[in-house]
């Protein structure tokens, strides 16, 4: 049976307000398709090869655990650059957004800093958080994503980094220019629990169609 490997990294840390259930949509949706599923959790030391896999996911944390992390994750950047710039299916979820861009100020104020692949940075914001429902509207594809956010963090995109979506209601990366998470090629980045996928179906029957797209393409090349 033809088969999906989904990367789930730095799973047993990053793992925040349910967000593993996107795993569960993928899975589900994977299986609709006819593919048999399996999940890798990636953590720290343990090899990554990009191209093993389909699908690479990254849920969202708290700063304890982003703290942990940041000591392993630079040694990934050029597998997952790689990954992203060939068109990977890449979810990252929160925390895992923040840790695609350049650094991540914890609410206390510690620098942690980030993957840099893409040019967003996230700032704190004294005593309070992003936290409530939330609505945005990808107007590339015309729809609609409903979610939940919390986090401290307060991200600006870079000046050419497209968002995942522009606000209807709820505060988004910074709670000022409108724009949610980002997008680029086959990678997401959100602040949106819910888990995302469970609650916008749609959008997990799309990164399932990309994976397989790149699946069969890869299989093809090799034959
Ligand atoms: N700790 C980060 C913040 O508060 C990320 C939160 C999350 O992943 N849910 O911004």
């Amino acid at each position: 049976m033809k088969t999906l490997r989904i990367c789930h990294l730095y799973g047993n840390l990053l793992n925040t307000y349910g967000d593993n259930g996107n795993l569960l949509m993928l899975q589900y949706h994977a299986k609709q398709a006819g593919y048999r599923v399996e999940t890798d959790l990636v953590s720290l030391g343990d090899d990554f090869k990009a191209d093993d896999y389909d699908i690479v996911f990254i849920g969202g944390g708290q700063d304890y655990e982003q703290g942990i992390i940041a000591r392993d994750i630079g040694r990934l950047k050029d597998e997952l650059a790689r990954y992203i710039e060939s068109d990977g299916v890449l979810l990252a979820i929160c925390g895992g957004f923040q840790f695609l861009g350049q650094y991540y100020m914890t609410a206390e104020g510690q620098k942690i800093e980030c993957l840099g692949i893409f040019p967003h940075k996230t700032e704190r914001q004294e005593g309070t958080r992003f936290i409530g429902d939330i609505e945005i509207y990808d107007e590339v594809n015309q729809v609609t994503y409903y979610g939940f956010e919390n986090h401290n963090g307060v991200t600006t995109l870079g000046p050419n980094q497209a968002p995942l979506g522009r606000v209807v209601t709820g505060h988004g990366n910074n709670g000022q220019d409108k724009t949610e998470g980002m997008h680029y090629r086959n990678t997401y980045g959100s602040y949106f629990h819910g888990p995302l996928l469970v609650r916008n179906e749609g959008l997990a029957k799309h990164l399932v169609a990309l994976a397989i797209a790149n699946h069969e393409a890869k299989k093809a090349s090799k034959a």
